[in-house]
């Protein structure tokens, strides 16, 4: 076949060319330790990295290394399965009330895209707009920098018509490329978290989205529409604000994962009310419910690490002005929720990468799995705040980020 004979030729010229036999030879990164992502920890640890591949982990390796980290951990690229990628203040500096030209609105993306994986975070699943295909496609042509997206591309909500046009509206999705279906069971928080869809549409839309072969997250702050969409055979439940100890257990007798979202949103909103307050719900009521619900949240999650069996995913529902904070979850969950700071790290990483269907390719620091590598100013098991100090940032084999601060020194460039 004229193909092969090709390829034969392209290798017998790439054997004789020294330059790309230098990128055939794997990349050695020394720290002094690796957080596996399982639960995992290799002290005086070098990872070995082929391609875009993981190819050993080894201890006190005896051959240099390509980048020294110094003392510095090494932890899987870490995974938010929920940011919203296409929020960004305008050009006023304020929330805009409707979207701006469509240039506008994907280079905004894509500086989200961009500051979500200088903070170490390799994977983000979007809960969805419709622009999000193009711009998980240009990342996963290799040249955008940004993290690994998933989108719904679009959302389900009580205004989406009966059970069987639901229905139709899952295999749309599935057809236009949506990596997860997104559905809203209940209000916003700043509309008191209510259940808004009937029983009867969200079972159409999960029961279909399991027939598509598609995941389900659900909108759900109150407990009735928690236990709705549970019952309904939807797969993970978003924010659960008002969760109680009773829906926290049939998540966990149900394996449904959790993604609580209590370190970073509602800061960020209080933080930035100035540059929302006006806009639809963004109003002083809306304001107050959340100033209440950072107190409350703070309970929730308390109740919510100590479930047995409850899976606890990583999320932030970030929103503009939170794009780049998002570990600041995973120090709020050691924090507030007493989380130990190795659930919080395994969170982050291997259980996320399941709840996506990635484990067996993200999520984890092991051969065969993807090269998503994060240098860490510290030691996040002493100090969990280190997830915040990313010095290093490496996605299927490629380095985007190596400050070489007197911590986390490199010997060689990035062109080496
Ligand atoms: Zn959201």
């Amino acid at each position: 076949m004229p193909r092969m004979r090709f390829k034969s030729i392209f290798v017998a010229v790439a054997s004789s060319c020294t330059v790309l036999i230098a990128q055939d030879q794997p990349i050695r990164i020394h720290a002094a330790a690796l957080f596996d992502g399982t639960g995992k920890v290799v002290r005086n640890a070098t990872i070995v990295v082929r391609g875009s591949k993981i190819a050993a982990v080894e201890t006190n390796g005896s051959s240099p290394a390509t980048y020294d980290l110094g003392r510095a951990s090494i932890v899987p690229g870490m995974i938010d399965v929920h940011a919203h990628l296409g929020w960004h203040f305008g050009k006023d500096g304020r929330f805009p009330e409707r979207p701006g030209s469509s240039a506008e609105e994907i280079l905004y993306s894509a500086e989200n895209a961009y500051v979500t994986l200088m903070a170490g975070f390799t994977t983000i699943q979007s809960p969805g707009q419709p622009n999000d295909v193009e711009l998980r496609d240009a990342i996963a042509r290799g040249i955008l920098p940004g993290p690994r997206v998933l989108t719904s591309i679009r959302q389900l909500n009580e205004r989406s018509g009966t059970p069987d046009e639901i229905r139709e509206k899952v295999r749309q999705l599935k057809k236009d490329g949506a990596d997860v279906v997104k559905i809203f069971a209940s209000a916003s928080i700043r509309d008191g978290g209510k259940q808004t869809m009937t029983d009867e549409q969200l079972q159409a839309a999960c029961g279909e989205a399991k027939a598509q072969g598609l995941r389900t997250m659900v909108h759900a702050h109150s407990p009735e529409s928690i236990k709705a969409s549970v019952n309904a055979g939807c797969l993970q439940i978003e924010h659960g604000v008002f969760a109680d100890d009773e829906v926290l257990k049939l998540m966990a007798d149900k394996g449904v994962y959790f993604d609580p979202n209590i370190g970073v949103v509602l800061q960020n909103y209080l933080r930035n009310k100035a540059k929302f307050l006006g806009v639809g719900n963004y109003n002083e009521a809306g304001f107050a419910y959340m100033e209440k619900g950072l107190a409350i949240n703070a309970a929730m999650i308390k109740k919510a690490v100590a479930t047995p069996n409850l899976k606890l995913v990583l999320g932030t529902d970030a929103v503009a002005g939170a794009h780049g904070h998002n570990a600041d979850e995973i120090v709020e969950r050691v924090k507030q929720g007493n989380q130990k700071p190795m659930d919080a790290i395994v969170s982050a990483t291997s259980l996320s990468a399941r709840s996506l269907n990635l484990d067996k390719t993200i999520g984890t620091l092991a051969p065969g799995f993807e090269a998503d590598i994060v240098g860490l100013d510290g030691d996040p098991s002493t100090d969990i705040t280190a997830v915040t100090r990313v010095r290093f940032v490496m996605k299927g084999g490629k380095i985007y980020k190596n400050e070489g601060k007197p911590e986390v020194r490199s010997l060689k460039s990035d062109g080496m």
